[in-house]
């Protein structure tokens, strides 16, 4: 199949040094609507509202959509943007266990604003459209190639079958790595309801399910999906796929479930092809005793379910809850921030446990799938912040001085450096199960265990006093002696290039 050519990509993205997630996002907005690339960024301003910064506080966002990509079965995921991005890229996929390779197709100034590299991106997906191997090819464009215009909408839809998928997610418009997940899941989604609506499509790898499924949406810890076909069971429902999938034909299936349970709260795009297939979308999720409750009720509810089985599925569920929340306790005060969407189901399944936790920060925005979970925390006093910046999560820590930081690596940092216990949000919290009777009693000992090393970080802090401070930090065979006459000199000299380069402007 051909494509009409591609009209030629605005040369202002490559203007000035190194336009991407380093500098602000007008001068990259304005490049990429001039470039025609404005219809997508007004769906992401609707869909992933922006917070107080102007460029992403995390990693780069596109690792989401790649993590997406790389994790499917037979599926090809290109990139296309500056290499360092790509390399930047390429090293975290692999440091999180990437299945396969990440293709890449390289451009320079001149390729990219002849419209070469879009040529160069369509030789690369004929070239890798192989039918034997690939269901699906996912081409993702980095901030420079969006904001220069590259037209990934004017690839082939299909080679031999083989579908091609190209989205735009650039840093300065998709605020986090978790909104892109939904990004390359939101597209995939409306490609495979096309195919839904067009005729018969594949059936699951093991069969049709005999009862019907409830899909999950958000990337939940694998046993979590296990957990909650138990407690969809006496309703008569079972666990369908999880989104984003691992399978092109999963995609047919998740659309396919009676309900779809939104465990992670920020996949619009999602939800919206769910909506647009007429399938009902429940927030919140089964952590703790109430939200397990109050989501029986509610998936229940949309699934057509009587009100006599959700109350069996209640009795079967909620006793054994209890009792794992009561076994482990958890004591402390506790603040908690992350970037994975997870963070108020981990604030519930804390309180429930004992914990005073006072404040809940997350990357990503307010939606309404998470509505029940910020008023059930709001409701015990717990200072509910979307979309927080890393200044909002220190500014928690220094006012309500935990006995436990959870959160990102800079709060973490920050906390041990003040001989405040920390755990990673992303490795040590959210790498767990939550949802259930399994969750109810999963993080006590993690929590507890930090919380309890307090006398460590205070003998560490006594021992080291303030060594490897500011400028003695590394390894030094001397202490360093500090030199404030060579910053002043430094000041004066860049006091003096700044004159000379006005003086030269007024030329
Ligand atoms: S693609 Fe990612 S790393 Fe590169 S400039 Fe954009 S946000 Fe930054």
């Amino acid at each position: 199949m051909d494509t009409p050519s591609a009209p030629l990509p605005n040369p202002e993205a490559l203007k000035g040094d190194g336009l991407g997630c380093h500098s602000g996002r007008d001068a990259m907005l304005e490049a990429a609507a001039q470039a025609g690339k404005g219809g997508t960024l007004d769906q992401y301003a609707a869909d992933y509202p922006k917070g107080p910064h102007d460029q992403p506080q995390s990693m780069c966002p596109a690792f989401g959509s790649l993590r997406v990509g790389l994790r499917m079965r037979r599926t090809q995921t290109i990139l296309s943007g500056s290499a360092c991005c790509v390399y930047g890229l390429t090293f975290t996929s692999h440091f999180y266990g990437a299945r396969r390779s990440v293709g890449y197709v390289p451009f320079n100034s001149e390729t990219l604003v002849t419209g070469k590299l879009f040529e160069d991106i369509r030789d690369a997906v004929h070239a890798q459209a192989d039918p034997s191997k690939l269901d699906a090819i996912v081409v993702i464009n980095l901030c420079v190639p969006t904001a220069s215009g590259v037209p990934l909408q004017l690839l082939p839809k299909s080679i031999d079958g083989v579908r091609v998928i190209g989205i735009d997610v650039p840093g300065f418009g998709v605020p986090t790595h978790a909104e892109a997940k939904d990004v390359l899941a939101g597209a995939m989604l409306r490609y495979a309801r096309s195919e839904v609506e067009a005729g018969p499509v594949a059936a699951p790898r093991t069969g049709r399910a005999q009862l019907p499924t409830v899909t999950l949406l958000g990337e939940v810890f694998p046993a979590d999906p296990v957990g909650i076909g138990m407690m969809l069971e006496p309703m008569g429902l079972a666990a369908g796929p999880v989104v984003p999938t691992r399978e092109w034909r999963e995609l047919y299936q998740a659309l396919d479930g009676v309900a779809v349970a939104a465990l992670h709260p920020f996949y619009t795009a999602s939800v919206r092809e769910f909506e647009a297939a007429g399938r009902p979308v429940v927030g919140s999720a089964p952590v703790g005793h109430d939200g397990t409750e109050a989501w029986l009720q509610a998936i229940g509810t949309a699934a057509g379910v009587a009100q006599s089985k959700i109350d069996a599925a209640k009795n079967r569920m909620l006793p054994a809850i209890r009792g794992a929340l009561a076994a482990t306790p958890i004591k402390g005060r506790i603040t908690l921030s992350g970037y994975e969407g997870s963070e108020l189901l981990v604030a519930r399944l804390l309180i429930e446990s004992g914990a005073d936790v006072r404040y809940v920060g997350s990357a990503c925005p307010r939606t309404p799938w998470s509505d029940a979970d910020r008023q059930w925390l709001e409701a015990r006093g717990v200072h509910v912040q979307f979309r927080a910046s890393l200044e909002q999560d220190l500014a928690a820590m220094h006012e309500f001085k935990p006995d436990l930081a959870i959160g990102t690596t800079p709060v973490v940092q920050a906390a041990k450096q003040r001989s405040t216990p920390a755990l990673y949000f992303t490795n040590l919290i959210s790498a767990r199960p939550l949802m259930g009777p399994a969750g109810a009693g999963s993080l006590a000992a993690v929590i507890n265990a930090a919380i309890g090393n307090k006398a460590r970080f205070d003998a560490m802090k006594d021992f080291f006093g303030d060594t490897g401070e500011g400028y003695k930090s590394g390894v030094w065979q001397d202490v360093p002696q500090e030199h404030p006459e060579f910053r002043e000199h430094t000041r004066r000299q860049v006091i003096k290039l700044i004159k000379r380069r006005k003086a030269e402007e007024m030329i």
